[in-house]
């Protein structure tokens, strides 16, 4: 773990989130199995990063129910919509929330911007507990280089890799756009733990989800990029 990181994790434990170290996706879906009891319903928000650890199919092996409105089988049929939205509302009473977060500081904040919402709201109060899995690309200095990094650099691919009618998509910057599919709605930043949400944080030591910093050699940007499009697709739904 480099400085950085023993920082973020020391910062996020002072802010009262229950923060964890992994050396790697393996290591943290190992926190995830460990954490989460085989008898709880798990709901999802939507994260490349979970998509990408696989842990959501561990847990639907060992017996977990997975509350899930991001399946390609409801994404991808306009007619599901409905049945989306209701999983969704489904998953603010579920025993156990896991997802990603757009950016986490090194002085332990969590930092997201979301189109519908759902993602950052059961984030804050609704499941029970709450697991949020971050990779050390998501690492920034503070929330201003976090807000800048998601508006200019990851919205804008999320939007064009989606194929979302924005001017990020075609430009590769944010023009704090009216359009009808914006994606960029709702911004949080969680300060310090909510209240009442039992919330862990897994900090994963290897590259995953969407982000990175344009100054970062392209080699690695690219394979970033690779592995998110290996876990995304156009949603129609
Ligand atoms: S506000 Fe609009 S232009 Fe800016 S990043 Fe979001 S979707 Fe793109």
């Amino acid at each position: 773990m480099d400085n950085r990181m023993a920082e973020a994790l020391k910062n996020l434990k002072a802010n009262n989130f229950d923060a964890k170290y992994a050396e790697n996706a393996k290591a943290a879906s190992q926190i995830v199995l460990n954490t989460i009891p085989i008898d709880a319903t798990v709901g999802v928000g939507d994260s490349a990063t979970i998509r990408q650890i696989g842990i959501l199919e561990e847990l639907e092996e060992r017996g977990n129910r997975i509350l899930n409105p991001f399946t390609r089988e409801l994404t991808t049929n306009p007619k599901m919509l409905e049945v989306r939205n209701e999983i969704s509302r489904r998953v603010f009473t579920c025993d156990v929330f896991i997802t990603g977060t757009n950016a986490v500081t090194t002085d332990g904040k969590l930092v997201n911007i979301d189109a519908v919402g759902n993602r950052v709201a059961a984030m804050i109060y609704g499941p029970r507990k709450v697991i949020i899995v971050v990779s050390r690309n998501k690492l920034v200095e503070n929330v201003e280089e976090a807000l800048y990094r998601v508006k200019n650099t990851i919205a804008p691919y999320h939007a064009r890799t989606k194929k979302f009618p924005t001017p990020c998509a075609e430009t590769g910057r944010c023009h704090d756009c009216s359009s009808p599919r914006r994606i960029c709605n709702t911004t949080t930043i969680m300060e310090k733990r909510p209240w009442r949400t039992d919330l862990t944080l897994i900090l994963v030591d290897e590259d995953l989800g969407l982000s990175w910093d344009e100054a970062w050699p392209k080699e690695r940007i690219n394979k970033i990029k690779a592995n998110y499009e290996a876990v995304t697709w156009i949603f129609t739904g």
